[in-house]
């Protein structure tokens, strides 16, 4: 065992500082390499040491480098070395995070950072939360508490009944919600389609005057970090809006409710504390290892009610078991790595690992345009759209860059203009990389027709 994972930590070690030279994308090489794994079941068993050398050699060059300094795709985060240390050790230990009795420590940290993350996300005093695998899970996790709390007002118990005979929620969302909650939403059996949507503004926020009057169960969906242009919903303005109404106002604020831990990007969220619930990352912006996201509720007996399950072999229990709170029973202990992450950072490191993301955005917008390239969005937090005129010319350009290998960055198409998106949220990323970045962008602009 010690020669195995100290050789692996070697193959670590050595991944890391290649990331910085090595092509961002994986090269046809690498890809045309995999074919090395499409082989049949072996019959006889083999060498554990050979085992992850195949897995190294043909493997780490076949994958986008999330993690490195110049992935500017989706919105994918890098992760801190403390983060994955703790993933580390919490993978050893073999951790369950089911139950309390199972796992005092994976329990306790969750507590732990459930209180941390509300106060830096300026959340009520009080709020619970699920540790899910992702944002889009979080938003069916704290979806089902609202579902609970809106239909038991209506005098219907959805755990025990389910929806058939149930009084009809309407479900209101934004013209630019995330496609994950319109699925979601499927599973929760609203719906992916019967939903009202509300018109956006010109940054892709909803626009809360257009809201309709609010009679009977309904639960609105609000957003912030709008995946194109990182815009946030006027959520304040929405809550104030249906305030007095039984609505319940959930936040998908998958990347962009980090705002709320920067003094200065704070402004962006303000009011987003009146909502219901919330679901955010940790994979994205915090850049903990995949997969952690949050579902946090403000009463988190609504939570509880939706996702707790009894059994005479389960005893009751004086702790907060974690699995009251998720889809799960058994999964791993993904709250050590967000309290390290946490612990190491502090505060004032989150605020500024949040700063620095968003003014290497604003960084990208000043140098692209001033060399003469257009900039579709409001650079308001991390997100970046750039164009480079027709949709033909933008694909092409797109592809170059992607081969090229410098930086990896997307395409999209957003209120109908095609556009290149930057999204900056890793840690890794500095000033010098934006700059080389840019470098490569207008070099391979001018390069294309
Ligand atoms: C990324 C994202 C999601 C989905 O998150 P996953 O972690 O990939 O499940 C949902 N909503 C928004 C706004 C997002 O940016």
């Amino acid at each position: 065992m010690e020669k195995l994972l100290t050789s692996t930590l070697q193959r670590v070690l050595k991944y890391y500082k290649s990331l910085n030279d090595r092509n961002v994308a994986p090269t046809d090489q690498t890809i045309k390499n995999l074919d090395a794994f499409i082989e049949p079941l072996p019959e006889k068993s083999s060498d554990a040491d050979a085992v992850i050398d195949k897995l190294d050699t043909l493997g780490s060059g076949a994958f986008l480098a999330t993690s490195g300094r110049r992935f500017f795709g989706f919105v994918i985060g890098g992760s801190y070395p403390v983060s994955v240390a703790a993933n580390w050790l919490a993978t050893a230990w073999d951790q369950n995070c089911g139950l309390y009795k199972i796992t005092p420590i994976g329990a306790i940290l969750e507590q732990v950072s459930i209180e941390w993350m509300g106060e830096l996300l300026n959340l009520p005093k009080g709020t619970g939360a699920g540790f899910v695998t992702g944002a889009t899970v979080a938003n069916f996790t704290a979806l089902a508490a609202a579902r609970n709390a809106i239909l038991s007002q209506a005098g219907w118990d959805v755990e025990a009944n389910g929806l058939i005979g149930a009084p009809p929620v309407k479900i209101i969302v934004s013209e630019e919600a995330h496609p994950t909650l319109f699925k979601s939403l499927g599973m929760l059996g609203f719906g992916r389609e019967r939903v009202t949507k509300i018109p956006v503004d010109g940054q892709g926020r909803m626009k809360a005057e257009m809201l309709p009057v609010i009679n009977g169960p309904t639960i609105i969906c609000t957003q912030a970090g709008n995946i194109n242009t990182g815009s946030v919903d006027p959520i304040g303005k929405i809550c104030d809006a249906v305030q007095g109404s039984k609505a319940w106002v959930h936040v998908d604020g998958a990347f962009g409710l980090w705002a709320a831990a920067s003094p200065k990007y704070a402004h962006l969220t303000q009011g987003m504390e009146k909502a219901d619930s919330w679901a955010t990352d940790g994979h994205k912006w915090l850049n903990v290892p995949y997969d952690s996201g949050f579902a946090f509720v403000k009463n988190p007996e609504y939570l509880k009610a939706a996702m707790a399950i009894r059994a005479d072999y389960l005893p009751a229990s004086e702790f907060r078991d974690p699995s009251d709170y998720t889809p799960e029973l058994s999964r791993r202990a993904r709250g050590m790595e967000v309290w390290a992450t946490l612990k190491h950072l502090g505060r004032e490191g989150v605020a500024e690992l949040v700063e620095r993301c968003c003014s290497h955005a604003g960084l990208f917008a000043k140098i692209l345009s001033e060399n003469g390239l257009r900039i579709l969005n409001e650079v308001v937090l991390n997100q970046v759209l750039v164009s480079f005129g027709s949709a033909e010319r933008i694909e092409k350009i797109v592809k170059a860059i992607q081969e090229d290998g410098t930086l990896w960055a997307g395409p999209t198409l957003w209120q109908g203009k095609s556009a290149m998106r930057i999204s900056v949220v890793s840690q890794a990323t500095r000033t010098e990389d934006v700059e080389k970045s840019c470098e490569a962008i207008i070099r391979i602009a001018k390069s294309i027709k």
